[in-house]
Formats: C-alpha cells, structure tokens, sequence
C-alpha cells in the first residue's frame, strides 16, 4: 500500500461568477479540505470563507504582483497540502493562468485546473437567455475590448463583430463609445438590443439592464454601472419574446438522434 502524501501540488479552481453556490462540487470540496487559499478580490471571497476549514490560511491578492502570488503558492505548497488559488469565474478566461502555472512548472510543483461558470453564462442565465438559437446564431465570441492589452491581429472587435454571432465582452464596461462604433463599422443597427449585467449572480448586488447599441451607454450610466459588468451583444437577445421561432432540431419529434428515434420520417437531416 502507498502510504506517501500526494505530491506538492497547487489547485487553480474556479469559483464561479459570484454567487457561492455557483462553485463546482469539486472545487467545493476542495476548499473544504484546503489548507491554504489565495483569492482573487472581492468577487470570490464568499465561496473561499463559506466553505473552507477553521484551520485553513485565507489570503487576499488584491495587492499582489504575479510574482508575490505564485511565490505565496509555492511557499504554501507541501507533500499532502490543499493548496488552492481561486478565481473568479473560470480560471482559463482573463485569469493568467499560465502565466502562474509556467512558475510552478519552474519550481516543479504540480498544477490542477478546476473549471468554472463564467459570468458569460451567469450573465445569460440570470436574464433568461440563450447564447445560441437555431438559424439565429449558431457560434459565440468571447472577447474584449481593446484597453491596455494590445488585442492580436485579427481580433478587432469590428472584425469579430461582422460574423454578427453572439459577443460576450469582458473587462470593456468603461468603453461602451468604443463598442458602439466599432459594432455600427461592422453593419449591426442602433436598435441592435444589447445586455449589461453588473455582478451576476450576486444575491441582493446583481442588475440587468438592458437596451440598445444606441442608448446602452445612457443606460448603464443612469444605473451608475461601470465596473464587475458583462457585455452581451446578441441576435439571440429578447427571443423569449418572439411569436416565432425555429425549434431547435434536438427536439423536433421528426428529428432522431441518439437517445431517441424519430416519430416520423423527416426529409431534413
Ligand atoms: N474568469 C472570469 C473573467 C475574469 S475577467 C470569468 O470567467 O467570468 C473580469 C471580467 O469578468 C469583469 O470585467 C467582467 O467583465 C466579468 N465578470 C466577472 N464576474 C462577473 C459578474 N459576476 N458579473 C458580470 N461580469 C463579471
């Protein structure tokens, strides 16, 4: 029988995007066993208290560096040792992720990721609205605005925006000018409807507002919203509200697909 501790090893586990019971059941467990967690801000402070033991050493990075945090996980790190750094949402989208994993690769400490919901799907979910409808749109961009990170070749959002696919736009709350020009160069019309959701998924903290690619930005002002805010520009958004719809193939009765055969023969797929 193997009586050795696991080896060092440091968890990068998402929290989800605010509300605590958004965590995956295995990062809830994990926490719940930690040793040592460094969390991300504010955001996801409820989870890492709620959830982890008395004993367990609980850390802040608000004023840390890159460097400082991975050294902190490296420090914590042990033979048998939770260690987990938490992050907002899941941890492969605008997290550094790598950038703090190539580190501990250097200090040969093992790394796990756990995923998480991200605030694009909390943002939907809490506005009752789907990021794909059939002959709609079929495809989801998630992206940002360009601010201080240069973004590549390619990925202007105008150029993103011209698949007219779904956009969900990070870390861009304060370039809503921005958003609304480059998307009008890429042929979307003023009354394009747009959704901002400050905190989703936050109890008693969360908005929603919504409006259009002309007025989303006297919107969001009015609602004093300019920061912790997703960015949904859709042709999917407000469908709950169409007469019509093309239903999705999955739930035709003339559709067959594995888990069920077709009632009837259809001339379609
Ligand atoms: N990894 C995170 C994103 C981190 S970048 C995720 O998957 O969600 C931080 C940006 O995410 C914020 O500027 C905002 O655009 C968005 N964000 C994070 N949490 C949010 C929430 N609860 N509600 C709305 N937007 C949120």
């Amino acid at each position: 029988m193997n009586t050795q501790p696991d080896p060092a090893k440091v968890w990068f586990v998402g929290a989800g995007p605010g509300d605590p019971d958004l965590i995956t059941v295995k990062g809830r467990d994990l926490i719940a066993k930690a040793d040592a967690i460094l969390f991300a801000g504010s955001l996801v402070q409820a989870a890492a208290t709620q959830w982890a033991p008395s004993t367990c050493v609980i850390k802040d990075s608000k004023d840390m560096t890159l460097e400082q945090i991975t050294d902190w996980l490296i420090e914590q790190a042990g033979p048998g040792k939770t260690v987990i750094r938490l992050q907002t949402g899941d941890p492969g989208l605008y997290g550094a992720l790598i950038e703090m994993v190539q580190r501990l690769d250097a200090a040969q400490i093992a790394v796990e990721v756990v995923p998480g919901v991200s605030s694009a799907f909390a943002a939907m979910a809490c506005a009752v609205e789907s990021l794909t409808l059939p002959e709609v749109t079929q495809t989801v961009i998630l992206t940002r605005v360009e601010g201080r990170t240069p973004m590549p070749d390619g990925e202007s959002l105008q150029e993103l925006a011209s698949h007219h696919t779904t956009l969900c736009l990070f870390l861009s709350i304060t370039l809503l000018p921005t958003i609304e020009r480059e998307l009008k160069a890429a042929g979307w019309a003023d009354d394009a409807p747009v959704l901002v959701v400050h905190k989703a998924s936050w109890p008693d903290e969360q908005q929603i507002i919504r409006g259009t690619l002309a007025d989303i930005r006297e919107r969001c002002r009015a609602a004093k919203i300019n920061s912790q805010a997703m960015i949904v520009v859709s042709p999917t958004l407000g469908a709950r509200q169409w007469p019509t719809l093309k239903k999705s193939k999955l739930y035709d009765a003339g559709f067959t697909h594995r888990f069920r055969r077709a009632e009837r023969p259809t001339s379609q797929e």
